[in-house]
């Protein structure tokens, strides 16, 4: 193991794989393999074996999934909308290229169409081959991989897409506009007159403002928003926040959830929403 970016490191004989959560705070994991490491025109892509979380996607440094808790998070983008809309046919999914999105939402039997539109094929090229316990087998052929930016791939949809998700890094690199109103309002745009998306807005603890500013776009822009919480290790400060906007429908149907989650069930679907009071605090002053 040489010549690896310098968040990959050899400390007295083990590897590490050291990541900045923020300027003054970094996570360390202790690493047994490195799977693969590959640079794209987008980033730096590492798949590593870690001891307590097994295979974790690594982009520039941050992780981004593993075999562990991956599922949390990819459960949770997924079934809240797909419990909400009573009839989601088109599923427009913006990033997402480890597949486990996508994988959740085709559980879904009414759902007729995937399109994911990740910017870097090298991610799902990578994670279909080294992460198989996130991406899973996935050859659905409901399935279309669209490799191109989200930001301008949104910007000539009309009226289309019932769920949008959107699956993105943290706002810095190719994912910064993917924060941004500008991108809302095209989403907005993209979706039918009843549809609703979900985006994940951060940490509530180390990134309220993106919390609150996702919060305030949304708001302005659908009838209805709401943020919805859960909880994932491996992600700045553990406990991570997602933002619904819908033109029409509210209501969780707890019922159309299907059968084969690990982390999602009827309760968790009715209770996500219930926000503890300082986020709910913070939240209404936005
Ligand atoms: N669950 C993860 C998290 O919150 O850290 C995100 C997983 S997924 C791997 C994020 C994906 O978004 C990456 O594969 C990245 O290439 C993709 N991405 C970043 N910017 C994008 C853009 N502008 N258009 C489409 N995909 C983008």
């Amino acid at each position: 193991m040489s010549n690896y970016p310098e968040y990959l490191q050899k400390i007295n004989g083990e590897w590490w794989l050291i990541e900045d959560e923020r300027e003054n705070m970094k996570v360390s994991y202790r690493i047994k393999d490195v799977i693969i490491s590959e640079s794209s025109p987008f980033q730096q892509l590492m798949i590593l074996d870690s001891y307590d979380f097994g295979r974790m996607l690594v982009l520039d440094g941050a992780v981004q999934t593993t075999s562990i808790d991956g599922h949390i998070y990819n459960e949770m983008i997924s079934h809240v909308p797909l419990c909400i809309h009573p009839n989601p046919k088109r599923v427009l999914i913006i990033g997402g290229g480890d597949c486990g999105v996508a994988r959740e939402v085709a559980k879904y039997d009414q759902v007729e169409q995937i399109d994911m539109v990740e910017i870097d094929e090298a991610v799902v090229r990578l994670c279909k081959e080294h992460l198989p316990e996130v991406s899973g087998n996935l050859s659905d052929p409901r399935v279309h991989f669209i490799y191109k930016d989200g930001i301008q791939f949104v910007k000539e949809v009309e009226d289309f897409y019932d769920v949008i998700i959107v699956d993105s890094s943290d706002p810095v690199g190719p994912a910064v506009q993917l924060f941004e109103k500008s991108f809302y309002e095209n989403i907005h745009r993209a979706l039918k007159t009843d549809g609703l998306m979900v985006c994940q807005s951060q940490s509530p603890l180390f990134h309220q403002h993106v919390t609150k500013q996702t919060l305030t776009h949304i708001d302005q822009l659908f009838e209805h928003s709401q943020v919805y919480i859960t909880t994932v290790p491996t992600y700045p400060g553990g406990f991570w926040s997602f933002t619904l906007g819908s033109k029409k429908y509210t209501e969780v149907y707890p019922q159309s959830l299907v059968k084969q989650t690990q982390f999602v069930n009827q309760e968790v679907l009715q209770h996500c929403f219930e926000l503890p009071e300082f986020l709910r605090r913070e939240l209404q002053k936005t």
